[in-house]
């Protein structure tokens, strides 16, 4: 089985209160392998985050089938959610608590025991041990950013989800959290992420898919998907 399998997946949005229907994703079919590195590369507006939010439980599919880590998001609706960490695009913690506090607080959200919370090993993971304990409010950007990833993995999913991780962020502190995503997936995690940048795909991923309009217009590994360009 795969870490995400998509069959027919479709997406259409109904602008409130009018007759005005937005085709996000349409038929949709994608298989991503455990233990890949597997990006969705493709220009705004093309469907990523839909794609991303649908399997987050933030935005109901129109039709097809979705399965994370074998789990269908409709029937097995919490084993799948528990099965995916996911991080998105802006910043949303509090800037008056610390990280470990609010890894403590996520990981109570996600009901794990706290015999098996391992808050102190994802902030050494991702290089914040020595913040652990201060405000967010005055950590980096880029310490931000990790923190939003360490939250996202309180409850050990075995997939990440990372939705356009490094947008208008600069090139240093790009290939920085390169670096921390190679070393989950390096740990066993399998790694999703969306971006508008062909350098990020190509350097970070093992698989590519190129969506565009809301469909698949491409699919391999990316040294093939590169020698096709
Ligand atoms: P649905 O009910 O189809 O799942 P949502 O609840 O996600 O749709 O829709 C949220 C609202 O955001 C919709 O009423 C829609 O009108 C509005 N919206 C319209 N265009 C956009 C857009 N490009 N990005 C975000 N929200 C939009
Ligand atoms: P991407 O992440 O690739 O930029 P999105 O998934 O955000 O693409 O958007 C895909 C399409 O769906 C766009 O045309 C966008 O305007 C539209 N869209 C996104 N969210 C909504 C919404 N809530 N309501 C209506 N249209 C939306």
């Amino acid at each position: 089985t795969y870490a995400v399998e998509l069959e027919g997946l479709t997406k259409v949005y109904q602008a409130a209160g009018t007759a005005t229907e937005k085709r996000a994703l349409s038929s949709v079919d994608l298989k991503i392998p455990r233990g890949s590195i597997f990006g969705l590369l493709g220009p705004n507006g093309a469907g990523k985050s839909t794609l991303i939010n649908i399997l987050a439980g933030l935005v109901n599919k129109t039709s097809g089938s979705a399965k994370i880590w074998g789990h269908d998001i409709k029937e097995e609706m919490r084993p799948a959610r528990m099965s995916i960490g996911v991080v998105p695009q802006e910043l949303n913690f509090d800037p008056f608590f610390t990280p470990l506090e609010l890894l403590e607080l996520q990981a109570g959200l996600y009901g794990v025991p706290k015999s098996e919370r391992r808050s102190e090993e994802i902030l050494e993971v991702m290089g914040l041990s020595d913040k652990a304990k201060t405000y967010t409010r005055s950590l980096s950007g880029g310490m931000k950013r990790r923190l939003m990833v360490a939250k996202a993995m309180v409850h050990s999913p075995p997939i990440l989800v990372l939705d356009e991780p490094t947008a208008g962020v600069d090139i240093e502190l790009r290939q920085q959290l390169w670096a921390y995503v190679r070393e989950l997936n390096k740990r066993g995690t399998t790694i999703l992420l969306t971006t508008h940048y062909l350098e990020e795909a190509e350097e970070l991923c093992d698989e590519i898919a190129i969506i565009n309009h809301g469909q698949v217009i491409a699919c391999d590994t990316t040294q093939a998907l590169l020698a096709r360009i």
